[in-house]
C-alpha cells in the first residue's frame, strides 16, 4: 500500500515532507524509503488475548514514521546504524550487530531491562538480520541512517511500541532490498518475534492491528488454534460518528506497578483454567499443562484440537454460554474474597509444591491472593461482548442504505458494548484506576455513546463512541473537565484528548 493512499485527515503530507527535509539536512542526501506504523486501539475485548479469545482493535490516525537510506561504506560498517530521531528527548544511538564467532549469528544487545528508544530499532532489525542474514553466503546488511518521528502517544496503551518495531522492520527490510515477497502475515510474523526481544510477550493483537488494518474497519484479531485477523467494516463512516481518545496521563510510576498487575492477570487466568479443568472433571492433556481459558471452553463442548473456524461465532457462543453457567465452581465461600495459592492448589487438585513449579515462575507476586471467579467472568463476557459488537457491525454494513433510525440504535449498541466493557473491567477484572473511572464518566455526561479504557488500564487512554458532529464540543468538555483533575493546561491539552478515525496499516514508499 503506498502512503499517498492515506489521505491528510492527520497531515500525513506534511509531516512526511517535512521529515524528508529534516533527513537531507542531519544525513547530506534524501530518505531512500519511508516506513509508516500507526499505534492502535482496542475497540472491544480487554485482557482477554492473551487468554485466547479474539479481540477487536483498530489502526488509529497517529503513526511512527523511518525515514532510511543505505550509506557508502567498507566492510567496518557492515549493517551499522546511526539511527537519530526528530524529538530531542530521543537521543542520537549509534549500533552495529556482529556475528556470533561460535553460531556465525548476528547478535545486536538489547537490555529489556533498561530499554531505550532504539532499542525498538534495533528490535526491527534483529528479525530483518534473522530472516536475511543467517547464511554468509546471503552477503551482509549494508550500513544505514535512519531518521525516527512519531505522533503516537508513548506509554499510553495505543502501542507506540508496536508502531515503532513495525516501521524499523520495513525500514531494514526496505533499505536491505528485502522487501519483494514480504507479505503482510509474515510481517506480523517478525513484528511479534521481535517485540519479544524488547521483553514484550504479546500474542501479536498490536502488530497485526498496526499492519493488517484498513480504513474505516476494525480488525477481529483471533489467536486460537492460531493468529488470524479478518477486518470488520464499523458503522461510524455511515452512521457519522467517530472515536475519540482521551489520555489519562497517569505517572509513569503507577504504569510501572501495572506491569506486575498484569502479569498477575495472566496467571489468574491460567490458574483459573487449571482449576476449572479440575472441577469440571475435563480432559488435561499432560500433568503441567498450562492451558488457556479460551481451551477450557472448547473442551466444555467438544472442540477438535485445531479449534472451530474462527468465524463460527454460534458456537464459541454457545460455549461460552456453557461456560458462564459453570463459572460459579470458581466462587470462594463464605467471608473469603480472594484465594491463596494453597487454595488454588488444592482446588486445581495438585499438592502446593507442583502447583508452585507450575505458576509462580511466571510471576513475581507471591504474597498475594487471587480473584478467580471475577477474573474468569470477565474474560468469558467480554469474549461475549466482543461477538455482539462484530454482530451489530455486521448486520448495519449488511444494510444497503440504513435509515437515521437504524444509524442511531447501532450506535447505540455499540456504545452500550462499550460501557458494559468498563463497568467489567473496573469490577470484574479490577484494572481501572480513578482517573480512568472518572474520563469515562465525564464522557458519558458529555454525550458519548460508550466510553471504556482502552489497553491494559490501569493508566493509559480512554476510547469513546461519539457523533461526528458532536466532536467538538465533546473534546472541549473533557479537556475542560478533565484538566483540573490531571493537572493540566494549555498545549499540553490537546495532547491530551483527540479523535481519530480507524486508519490504514502500516505501509511505506
Ligand atoms: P505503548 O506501546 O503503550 O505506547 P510501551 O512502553 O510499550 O508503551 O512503548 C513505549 C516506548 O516506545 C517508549 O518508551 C519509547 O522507547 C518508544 N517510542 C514510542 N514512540 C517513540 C518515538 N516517537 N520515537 C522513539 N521511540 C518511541
Ligand atoms: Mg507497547
Amino acid at each position: 500500500q503506498l502512503y499517498s493512499d492515506l489521505g491528510d485527515a492527520a497531515n500525513h503530507a506534511v509531516r512526511w515532507n517535512a521529515l524528508v527535509e529534516e533527513f537531507e539536512a542531519r544525513f547530506g542526501r534524501k530518505p531512500a524509503y519511508i516506513a509508516r506504523a500507526p499505534g492502535r486501539v482496542n475497540l472491544i475485548g480487554e485482557h482477554i488475548d492473551y487468554a485466547l479469545f479474539g479481540v477487536l482493535p483498530a489502526a488509529v490516525e497517529r503513526d511512527i514514521l523511518i525515514a532510511c537510506a543505505p550509506r557508502a561504506g567498507g566492510a567496518d560498517l557492515d549493517g551499522g546504524v546511526r539511527a537519530q530521531n526528530v524529538a530531542a528527548q530521543y537521543t542520537p544511538a549509534e549500533f552495529a550487530p556482529a556475528r556470533g564467532a561460535q553460531d556465525g549469528q548476528w547478535f545486536l544487545a538489547i537490555d529489556p531491562k533498561a530499554l531505550r528508544w532504539e532499542s525498538y530499532v534495533k528490535a526491527g532489525y534483529y528479525g530483518v538480520l534473522n530472516t536475511f542474514f543467517d547464511d554468509p553466503a546471503e552477503g551482509v546488511p549494508v550500513p544505514i541512517d535512519i531518521l525516527v518521528t512519531g505522533t503516537v502517544p508513548a506509554g499510553s496503551g495505543l502501542s507506540s511500541s508496536a508502531a515503532m518495531v513495525v516501521a524499523s522492520t520495513l525500514a531494514f527490510l526496505a533499505a536491505n532490498d528485502r522487501l519483494a515477497g514480504m507479505t503482510k502475515g509474515r510481517l506480523v510474523g517478525m513484528a511479534v518475534q521481535n517485540e519479544i526481544r524488547v521483553g514484550v510477550n504479546s500474542g501479536g493483537m498490536d502488530q497485526a492491528a498496526s499492519v493488517i488494518s484498513t480504513p474505516a474497519s476494525a480488525l477481529h484479531v483471533s489467536f486460537y488454534p492460531r493468529l488470524h485477523a479478518a477486518p470488520t467494516t464499523l458503522p461510524t463512516t455511515r452512521a457519522r460518528a467517530s472515536f475519540v481518545l482521551a489520555n489519562s496521563r497517569v505517572t509513569s510510576q503507577k504504569a510501572a506497578h501495572a506491569r506486575t498487575r498484569y502479569n498477575l492477570r495472566v496467571v489468574e487466568t491460567r490458574a483459573a483454567a487449571r482449576v476449572l479443568i479440575h472441577k469440571l472433571g475435563l480432559p488435561l492433556k499432560a500433568e503441567d499443562e498450562r492451558p488457556t481459558l479460551r481451551e477450557v471452553v472448547g473442551r466444555l463442548g467438544s472442540e477438535p484440537d485445531e479449534g472451530w473456524a474462527p468465524e463460527d461465532k454460534s458456537v464459541l457462543r454457545a460455549a461460552l454460554r456453557k461456560a458462564l453457567e459453570v463459572v460459579d465452581v470458581l466462587k470462594p465461600e463464605g467471608e473469603h474474597t480472594g484465594v491463596t495459592v494453597e487454595t488454588m492448589a488444592e482446588w486445581a487438585g495438585m499438592d502446593v509444591g507442583a502447583f508452585r513449579r507450575l505458576f509462580v515462575d511466571w510471576i513475581d507476586v507471591e504474597a498475594t491472593y487471587f480473584e478467580l471467579y471475577k477474573r474468569t467472568r470477565h474474560v468469558f463476557e467480554e469474549a461475549l461482548r466482543v461477538l455482539a459488537f462484530r454482530d451489530a457491525c455486521a448486520t448495519f454494513a449488511a444494510s444497503p442504505s440504513p435509515s437515521p433510525a437504524e444509524s442511531e440504535a447501532v450506535l447505540k449498541e455499540l456504545g452500550r458494548l462499550m460501557d458494559a466493557s468498563m463497568e467489567s473491567c473496573s469490577t470484574l477484572y479490577e484494572c481501572s484506576c480513578p482517573e480512568l473511572d472518572e474520563l469515562t464518566a465525564i464522557a458519558r455526561r458529555a454525550g458519548a455513546y460508550g466510553s471504556r479504557l482502552t489497553g491494559a488500564g490501569w493508566g493509559g487512554c480512554t476510547v469513546s463512541l461519539v457523533a461526528e458532529a458532536a466532536v467538538p464540543a465533546f473534546i472541549e468538555t473533557l479537556q475542560r473537565e478533565y484538566a483540573p483533575y490531571a493537572g493540566l493546561e494549555g498545549a499540553a491539552l490537546a495532547e491530551v484528548v483527540f479523535a481519530t478515525k480507524p486508519s490504514a496499516g502500516a505501509c511505506g514508499e
